[in-house]
């Protein structure tokens, strides 16, 4: 189990834009956005990391995406587009150990991202 500060957010306990919650998963703005509309989609369960998904969590992995798909469509990103991302662990550059997929856009993409 973790507790990070994404855990804090889901209890109430630290304040946050939420844009989107249901049983399984909340979703709310970066508070640091790297494009005009970047909000995380996170699961209540505490799982850190991709990596630590197990095959008991396939349905919720399915659910993550899904809320994803609607959290842009709620944002109105579905027509110019937009890209979700998944950082896992230290190389991928995650910070936030407890799982979070970025919704990402307003604005053209570039890749290869750094
Ligand atoms: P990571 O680098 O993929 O782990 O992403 C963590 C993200 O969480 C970063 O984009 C941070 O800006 C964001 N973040 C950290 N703390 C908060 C917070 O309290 N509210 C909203 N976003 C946060």
């Amino acid at each position: 189990m973790t507790d990070s500060i994404f855990a804090k957010i889901i209890r109430r306990e630290l304040p946050a834009d939420i844009v989107y919650e249901d049983n399984l998963a909340l979703a709310f703005r970066d508070k640091n956005p790297q494009a005009p509309v970047h909000i995380l989609v996170i699961p209540k369960e505490a799982i850190a990391k991709l990596s630590d998904a197990e095959s008991k969590d396939h349905a919720l992995m399915g659910h993550l995406l899904l809320t994803a798909k609607r959290v842009a469509e709620q944002e109105g990103l579905s027509e110019d587009g937009y890209r979700v991302v998944i950082n896992n662990g230290p190389n991928g550059g995650q910070t936030v150990y407890h799982l979070h997929l970025h919704i990402l856009g307003g604005r053209q993409m570039k890749w290869p991202p750094g």
